[in-house]
Formats: C-alpha cells, sequence, structure tokens
C-alpha cells in the first residue's frame, strides 16, 4: 500500500488501520507486515523503499498474497505493473487489487495481463502510429473518446469526457428492453414506437428494427465500452472497419452511469440466443410476429417433427369461420405431406392457454419452490422470466385471453399425433392435456 502527498496523514493512518483490521479480521489470512510509502508522489519511481522492501519479501518467500488498494497505486507504469505481476505470479503469489477487484491469479488476472502488455507494446510502438496510440494511453488514464452521434439515452460532457445519462431518452431505451423480454420482436417494437409517436434521439419517430437490434446489444447502456470494436486500417483514408480480433479490444465494465442493469442485460443477450436457437430448431428463417391478428403465430410446434403450426382460415358450409392450425411441414416439400400429425382449432389452443395459466394463477403458493429454484440458478433469463411471471400470477386467474401476457410467459404448446398437448412456460413449468 502506498499514499500520494496531497492525502491527508490522518487517510494515511486510516488506511493503515484499515488493511491491518481486515487482515486481522480474516482467519484465512496472517498478516506479514504493512508495506506503505508514505508522502511519495506518484510519478516519483526511485523513492519507493517500502515497495521495494516488499517485493524483497515476496522475493523470500515470506508473502503469498499481496492486498493492495489499486493498480494505480501498486505499480508507476505498465511495464513496470506487468513485471511485477508476472515475476509474482510465476511464484504463485497473487496480488489482489481491491478497487478493480482483481485476482492475478484467477481468469480476471489473466484479462489484466493480456491488456497490460499489449499497453507495454503500444508504449513502445513508432510515431507512425500515433493516433491508435492516443487511444490506447487515454485508456490506460481513463480516458476514452466516445462517440455519442445517434445514441439514445446519453449526452456527452466534453468538460469530464463521460457519458451523462439523458433521462427523458433513458425511459424509452428501458422500455426497448423491457418489451424486448415480454417477448416482442424487435420488429414489434419499432411498429409499436411508430404508432405511439415515440421520439429517437433525433426527435423522429422513424424507428428502424436493426437500429433497435444494436441498441439491445450495446453494452455502453449497462456502463460498460468496449474499446476497438472497430478501427482505423489506414489513416490516409480513415477507413474504418469491424475488428474482429485482429487487435486487442477492451471491455471497460463501469465507465459511466448504466441505463439498464447486468442482468437485465445480460438476459436480453440470452434472450437472443434462445430465439436463435428456437429458429434453427424449429426449422424457421425469422422469429417473427403478429400479436393483434395471429398472436399464436409461432408459439404452436409439431410434437411429431418439430415444425411450428401454421394457421388456416376459411368458412364452413353454415358460413362460420374457422380457425385451425396445422403441422408447416404440409405445405413444404412439392406440396407432399410430409407430416401427418393432426390439426387443432385455434379456440382449443386458447383455452388450452387459459386452462394452463389458470392453473397456476389460481394456485401459485405450489410454484413457489420451482420459482425460488429458478431465482437461484444464475441464469439470469430464466430469472427475469420467473419474476415477469410470479408478477403477472400475483394478477390471479384470468377469464379473457391476453395475447401479451400469453407473448409474456408462455413458451410453447406442443401437439402430438397421439392427441396429448403439452403447454410450457417461460419458468419450465409445463402441463400435460389431452385432446378433445
Ligand atoms: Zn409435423
Amino acid at each position: 500500500m502506498s499514499t500520494d502527498q496531497e492525502e491527508q496523514l490522518s487517510s494515511y493512518e486510516n488506511q493503515v488501520q484499515y488493511y491491518t483490521d481486515m487482515i486481522k479480521n480474516n482467519p484465512e489470512y496472517e498478516l506479514v507486515d504493512i508495506y506503505a510509502d508514505e508522502g511519495i508522489s506518484g510519478t516519483n519511481t526511485k523513492k519507493r523503499d517500502e515497495f521495494n522492501r516488499m517485493i524483497d519479501d515476496c522475493r523470500l518467500g515470506y508473502i503469498d498474497i499481496v492486498v493492495t488498494k489499486s493498480i494505480s497505486r501498486f505499480a508507476r507504469n505498465t511495464l513496470d505493473c506487468l513485471n511485477y505481476v508476472r515475476e509474482l505470479k510465476e511464484k504463485g503469489i497473487c496480488i489482489i487489487f481491491e478497487k478493480e477487484n482483481i485476482n492475478t491469479l484467477d481468469a480476471k488476472g489473466e484479462v489484466l495481463l493480456t491488456i497490460l502488455s499489449s499497453l507495454a507494446q503500444d508504449e513502445s510502438r513508432s510515431l507512425s502510429e500515433n493516433c491508435t496510440w492516443g487511444i490506447r494511453r487515454r485508456f490506460e488514464q481513463g480516458k476514452h473518446k466516445t462517440s455519442t452521434k445517434r445514441f439514445l439515452g446519453y449526452d456527452y460532457d466534453p468538460e469530464t469526457e463521460k457519458l451523462v445519462v439523458n433521462r427523458e431518452q433513458a425511459k424509452v431505451v428501458k422500455r426497448i428492453y423491457e418489451e424486448f423480454l415480454n417477448g416482442l420482436t424487435v420488429d414489434m417494437i419499432a411498429r409499436m414506437f411508430k404508432v405511439e409517436k415515440v421520439k429517437s434521439w433525433d426527435g423522429n419517430s422513424n424507428w428502424q428494427p436493426s437500429a433497435i437490434d444494436s441498441m439491445l446489444r450495446n453494452e455502453k447502456y449497462m456502463g460498460d465500452v468496449i474499446l476497438q470494436k472497430s478501427y482505423t486500417t489506414d489513416f490516409l483514408t480513415k477507413k474504418r472497419v469491424m475488428n474482429t480480433g485482429e487487435l486487442q479490444m477492451y471491455h471497460i465494465e463501469e465507465d459511466h452511469e448504466p441505463i439498464i442493469d447486468k442482468e437485465t442485460w445480460n438476459a436480453v443477450q440470452q434472450e437472443f440466443e434462445r430465439r436463435d436457437l428456437f429458429m434453427k430448431e424449429h426449422r424457421i428463417n425469422a422469429y417473427a410476429q403478429e400479436p393483434e391478428t395471429n398472436p399464436l403465430f409461432g408459439k404452436v410446434i409439431c410434437g411429431e417433427c418439430g415444425a411450428t403450426y401454421g394457421r388456416v382460415t376459411y368458412k364452413n358450409r353454415s358460413g362460420t369461420v374457422v380457425r385451425k392450425f396445422r403441422c408447416g411441414s404440409c405445405n413444404k416439400a412439392n406440396g407432399r405431406k410430409v407430416c401427418s400429425n393432426r390439426y387443432i382449432l385455434e379456440e382449443a389452443i386458447i383455452k388450452l392457454f387459459k386452462m394452463g395459466w389458470n392453473a397456476i394463477a389460481e394456485h401459485p403458493k405450489k410454484y413457489e419452490s420451482v420459482w425460488k429454484k429458478n431465482l437461484k440458478s444464475g441464469n439470469e433469463l430464466l430469472c427475469y422470466k420467473t419474476r415477469q411471471i410470479m408478477e403477472a400470477a400475483k394478477k390471479g386467474p384470468i377469464q379473457e385471453f391476453d395475447p401479451w401476457l400469453m407473448i409474456r410467459v408462455m413458451d410453447i404448446i406442443t401437439v402430438y399425433e397421439s392427441g396429448n398437448l403439452t403447454i410450457r412456460f417461460y419458468d419450465g413449468t409445463e402441463f400435460s392435456y389431452e385432446a378433445v
């Protein structure tokens, strides 16, 4: 531990006390010594007597864990830091950087080493690469350039060079994340926003699904920044390309105030993956929705061949409109029937949903143990969906079919040739019924 000159002596004593107590109160630790260079300025590399004494003790094998406040307190420059971290690591000595929450012997420590080495390399690069170098230097100092163009939810403060939350716009960002996890697609959200005349960053309501898609994948909304997602290939033409591994990317956590909490952000990324998998599994090209006209679109699955059921609408002899769902693979393969699974009436599916949902909503206590287990699963998407179901179940059983509730809570209904039907909700709860 070392402190800077400008800090009060009391602060220095407080810090010595803090670390003494911390180590004494941890039964797994045994205090070797406190090494504190009092009042040494940040740039002075020579007079670090205490630091050097600590390194000597490490070399002599007296120490197996070094606890330090932060990277900047530990080392004076990148190369310095890299060399000491490497040396101690080889000896099996771990350094814990409290502020950055890094233990040099675990995976995060590996990432630190990678970043430090590329920084050290950059520092020795020639002047012709000054531009890239500049960005990296700024990163090392905790600063970096952020483009705020076309960026809903944040304003850029040129003085602090930080992103500042724009409260009005942040509401729209939150809504996008919520609606996506309510089960809506980016196309559906764009359609909804156009109708509601929700304003984007430029005051327009001309929402593009692709823009919403990239907002849902943007790590800046959870307060992080990934640097060098794209880079300049040629300084003359200033052409920028996506970085697909050619250059080191830096992921900085807690760079600025988040709009979306980490759990929700991660849940959204898992939901993207889940939908991709769903499309592959059921052989569909797009995860689409028509909640206003055909809410069960993509929700009914053939238990025999795995395809999704599609709706057919016609009038029977007495003139009433009949809506049936049948296995999608019936239409394909040159019109030949490839799957002979049974039809199901739309009203039967709706009835099934109401029965299934009300079984949960009438006796939520019966599902509490499942929900508790889900919440402890560590799977962010499962946690999020479970909480949504718990919330919705509080409102009690439903009389009328609500397509928005269905999209939010129900995963799929599977139809089997035997006449069995299963309904599965996003919390994993499943019911089986006999078709009539
Ligand atoms: Zn089928």
